[in-house]
C-alpha cells in the first residue's frame, strides 16, 4: 500500500535530511577551513619569496645594480599567484619593476600588496613591493568546493540506500502488520494470524497483535454463540408474542386481530366466503350460576365442537366473551350454509358435562356472505353481528343471514335507543296499575305497578314495545330505580289517604340485580331514610333473575326482606318453573303465569296442574296470585283450586293512577285531611 505519509517515508526523509545538514555542514566548514589556510599558505609564499629576495635585493640597491635587481625579480612573477614586483630605494624612487607575462597594463589597484622593507645594517636601504591576486586561493577552493561536493554526493547516495535498506528493514514487518489487519478486517476472519520475522521491538508488537488477534477471536466466538443463543430466545418470544397478539389464551382459537387479518386477506384476494357470527344464549347464566371455572370449560368445549362443525380449512375464531366467528371459505351456497349452522346449533344445544354437571346453552348465528353483503372487513363484522342480534331477537338458537331488513331493524333500533334515552329526560314515563283482588271477596289487597311511555308521537306504549331494549341498552337501572321510587311514593300516598290499605307490586328487571345492586340500592337506602312502611311494598322478579344473577340476586333479596319487602315470583309456569327456587329462596308469593290460566279448562290437565302448583305453594307457606283472569269461569276454577288472589281484565286493566284512585280506592280524606298534614305528599 502506498501511503503519502508513510512512516518509511517520514524515516527516510529524517535520515536524509540529517545527512543533508551534517554533510553540509561539515563540507561548508571544511571549504571555509581549507580557503583560509590557502590564503594563509599563499601569504606564507610571498613572505618567504620576498625574505629569500631580501639580502640579495638589499645589495643590489644599495650598490645600485638594477640590472641584478631586475635579474632578481624577474623569476619571482613567475611564480603562482605573483602578478607584479617593484623595488624602490631607500627614499621609496623606483628602481625596478617586473610583470607577469610582462603585461603591464594589468591594473595594480584590485590586487593584494605585500611590502617588504630592504635593510642594511639596521638602515632602510629600499623596498620590495609584490602585487599578488588571490587565483591561487581561489583555484585551491574550487578545487576543495568540487572535491567536498563529489564527496557530498557520494555520502548523500550512500546515506540514501542505507536509509532506505534500513526503512524498509524496519516498516516491512509494519506494513506486514498492516496488511494482516487489514484483511482481518474486510474478512471478519480473526483466525489470520501474521508471520514473526524480527526478534526487537516490532518482533513484540507482532507477538502482541497476533495474542489481540487470538483474545477478539475467542470473544467473538463467545460472542457469536451468545447472539446465536439470544436470537434463539428472541425467536421463541417472537412467536410467543405472536401467539399472544393472535391466538386467545383460553380455547386457543385465533382471536379478533387475527380474524380481522384473516378477513383482510381474504378480500384483498377476492375468494367468495361466508362468515359466521355466534353468541352463545345462557352463557351469563351459566357463568354466573355455576362459576367462572365451569364458563372457561364451558367456552373451551363449545370451541371443540365449533371446530368439528367446520371443515379443516374453515377459519373458526372467539372474539371474546362467548362470541365466536366462522369463515367459511367459498361456500355462499345457502343450502350449504345451512346445513352447517343446523349442524352447529343441534351441537351446541346438546348438554355439555361440566365436573360431572349437564350444563345447557343454545347459540344464536348471524350469518354474511361476501361480496354479496359487503367488500369491507369492519362491514362484514358489523353484518354478521347485526345478523346475529336479529337471531336474538327472533327467539334465540336460530340463525339468520344480514339483509337490508335487518338493517333496517337496527337503524329503526337505534333512533328507538335515542328516544328511550330522551324519554328518560322528558320524564315520558308513567305508571298504570293493575288490582289484585282477594278471589273469594273480590276486595282489593294489591296493585301491581306496571311502566307505560307516553310516546310524543306514537301515544300510549306498553312495556314489550321498550322494556327488553332498556333492559339490552343499560337503561333499565335508570328508569327501575324511578318506577320503584314513584311506586313507593304512591303506595305511601294511598296508605295515608285512602282507607284500604293497598300494597304496591314492583316488578324489577333481571339486569337490576347487579354486583354492586345498581340504583336499587339508593332505594333501598331511600326505603331506609324516609322510614317508609316495607310492609307495602312487594317486589316481583321472574326466574330469570336467580338464573342469571343468582349470587348477587340472593344477595340483594335477603337484604330486603330483611327490611320487610315481600317477595313474589312472577311468571311462575314459563320458562324452567322449577320448584328448586321455590325452595332455595325466602319467598311470599307465587305467581301463576297467565298462559297457565288461559288453559284452565274442565277439560285436560291444566285444573289438576293448576291444583298441584297452588297446592305445593300453600305448602310452602306462600300466597298464590292468577295473572291474566279474563272469565268468570277461570276465576271460579282457580277459587276451586284454592288459588287466594287474582288479576286480569276480568277485574280491570292497568289503568293510570287517578283512575285506579278513583275506581278502588275509598277516600277518608275527609276524616283525615285535617289530621294527616305532615305525610309524605304523593310526588308526580
Ligand atoms: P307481568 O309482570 O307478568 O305483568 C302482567 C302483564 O299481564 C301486564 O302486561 C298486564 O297488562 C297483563 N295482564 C294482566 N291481566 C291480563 C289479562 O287478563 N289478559 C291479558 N292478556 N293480559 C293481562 P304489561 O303491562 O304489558 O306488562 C308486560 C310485562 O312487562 C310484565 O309482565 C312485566 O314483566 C313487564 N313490566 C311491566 N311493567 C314493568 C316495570 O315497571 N318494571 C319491570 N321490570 N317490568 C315491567
Ligand atoms: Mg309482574
Ligand atoms: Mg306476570
Amino acid at each position: 500500500m502506498i501511503r503519502a505519509h508513510s512512516i518509511r517515508h517520514k524515516f527516510l526523509f529524517i535520515l536524509m535530511l540529517m545527512t543533508i545538514i551534517s554533510t553540509s555542514v561539515t563540507g561548508i566548514v571544511l571549504v571555509y577551513y581549507e580557503s583560509i589556510n590557502a590564503n594563509v599558505y599563499h601569504q606564507d609564499k610571498l613572505k618567504l619569496i620576498s625574505s629569500v629576495l631580501s639580502p640579495s635585493l638589499t645589495a643590489a640597491v644599495v650598490f645600485g645594480d638594477t640590472t641584478t635587481v631586475d635579474e632578481l625579480i624577474n623569476p619571482t612573477v613567475n611564480t603562482e599567484g605573483v602578478i607584479a614586483a617593484f623595488v624602490y630605494d631607500e627614499n621609496d624612487n623606483f628602481l625596478s619593476r617586473s610583470f607577469k607575462d610582462n603585461n603591464d597594463l594589468i591594473p595594480l589597484n584590485d590586487l593584494e600588496k605585500l611590502v617588504t622593507p630592504l635593510v642594511m645594517e639596521g638602515n632602510k636601504a629600499g623596498s620590495l613591493v609584490l602585487y599578488s591576486d588571490n587565483s591561487v586561493v581561489k583555484s585551491k577552493n574550487d578545487f576543495y568546493k568540487r572535491f567536498v561536493s563529489q564527496i557530498l554526493i557520494a555520502i548523500f547516495i550512500t546515506s540514501f540506500i542505507c536509509a532506505w535498506l534500513l526503512s524498509r528493514y524496519i516498516t516491512k514487518p509494519l506494513s506486514k502488520l498492516i496488511a494482516v489487519a487489514d484483511k482481518v478486517t474486510t474478512s471478519n476472519n480473526y483466525a489470520i494470524r501474521t508471520e514473526k520475522t524480527t526478534t526487537d521491538e516490532i518482533g513484540d508488537l507482532t507477538d502482541c497483535f497476533n495474542s489481540m488477534l487470538e483474545t477478539i477471536q475467542y470473544r467473538d466466538s463467545m460472542l457469536e454463540s451468545k447472539v446465536i443463543a439470544r436470537t434463539r430466545e428472541l425467536e421463541i418470544a417472537n412467536r410467543k408474542l405472536h401467539h399472544q397478539a393472535n391466538e386467545d389464551a383460553l380455547s386457543g382459537l385465533p382471536n379478533r386481530r387475527s380474524l380481522l387479518t384473516k378477513l383482510k386477506t381474504l378480500t384483498e384476494e377476492q375468494s367468495a366466503f361466508c362468515l359466521l357470527f355466534i353468541d352463545l344464549d345462557g352463557f351469563k347464566a351459566v357463568n354466573d350460576s355455576l362459576g367462572h371455572d365451569y364458563g372457561d370449560i364451558l367456552l373451551k368445549s363449545v370451541s371443540e365442537r365449533l371446530i368439528h362443525c367446520v371443515r379443516k380449512n374453515d377459519f373458526v375464531a372467539r372474539l371474546g366473551g362467548d362470541e365466536f366467528t366462522i369463515i367459511l371459505k367459498d361456500i355462499t351456497a345457502k343450502s350449504r350454509i345451512n346445513g352447517i349452522c343446523d349442524d352447529i346449533l343441534t351441537s351446541l344445544s346438546e348438554s355439555f358435562s361440566i365436573k360431572n354437571k349437564d350444563v345447557f346453552i343454545t347459540g344464536s348465528v348471524g350469518i354474511t356472505l361476501y361480496p354479496e353483503d359487503s367488500t369491507s372487513v369492519e362491514n362484514l363484522v358489523n353484518n354478521a353481528d347485526q345478523a346475529m342480534y336479529e337471531s336474538k331477537q327472533q327467539g334465540k338458537n336460530c340463525y339468520s343471514y344480514f339483509n337490508q331488513d335487518v338493517r333496517n331493524r337496527l337503524a329503526e333500533r337505534r333512533v328507538l335507543v335515542d328516544e328511550l334515552k330522551g324519554a328518560l329526560i322528558r320524564q315520558e314515563f308513567e305508571i298504570h296499575y293493575q288490582p289484585i283482588l282477594s278471589l273469594r271477596t273480590e276486595s282489593i289487597c294489591k296493585a301491581e305497578a306496571l311502566i307505560r311511555w307516553r310516546h310524543p308521537t306514537k301515544g300510549l306504549l306498553f312495556p314489550n314495545d321498550f322494556l327488553s331494549t332498556m333492559e339490552e341498552e343499560g337503561l333499565m337501572d335508570e328508569l327501575g330505580y324511578w318506577i320503584a321510587s314513584q311506586a313507593t311514593s304512591d303506595a305511601m300516598y294511598w296508605m295515608n289517604s285512602f282507607s284500604e290499605s293497598v300494597q304496591v307490586s314492583i316488578n324489577i328487571s333481571p339486569s337490576q340485580f347487579c354486583e354492586n345492586y345498581g340504583k336499587l340500592r339508593q332505594w333501598l337506602d331511600n326505603l331506609i331514610a324516609d322510614k317508609v312502611d316495607t310492609k307495602q311494598i312487594v317486589i316481583e322478579i321472574t326466574e330469570h333473575s336467580f338464573m342469571e344473577n343468582s349470587t348477587h340476586a340472593s344477595k340483594i333479596l335477603e337484604d330486603m326482606r330483611a327490611l320487610g319487602i315481600e317477595i313474589a315470583v312472577d311468571d311462575f309456569g314459563v320458562g324452567y318453573s322449577s320448584f328448586s327456587y321455590l325452595q332455595q329462596l325466602d319467598l311470599d308469593i307465587l305467581k301463576i303465569d297467565k298462559s297457565f290460566v288461559s288453559n284452565l279448562t274442565t277439560k285436560g290437565n291444566g285444573f289438576k296442574l293448576c291444583k298441584a302448583i297452588i297446592g305445593v305453594a300453600h305448602q310452602l307457606g306462600l300466597t298464590v296470585i292468577a295473572e291474566g283472569i279474563e272469565t268468570n269461569e277461570q276465576k271460579r276454577m282457580l277459587i276451586r283450586a284454592g288459588c287466594d288472589l287474582g288479576q286480569g281484565y276480568l277485574f280491570s286493566k292497568p289503568i293510570p293512577v287517578s283512575l285506579f284512585e278513583q275506581q278502588f280506592l275509598t277516600s277518608n280524606a275527609s276524616e283525615q285531611a285535617n289530621v294527616i298534614t305532615s305525610q309524605p305528599q304523593k310526588t308526580k
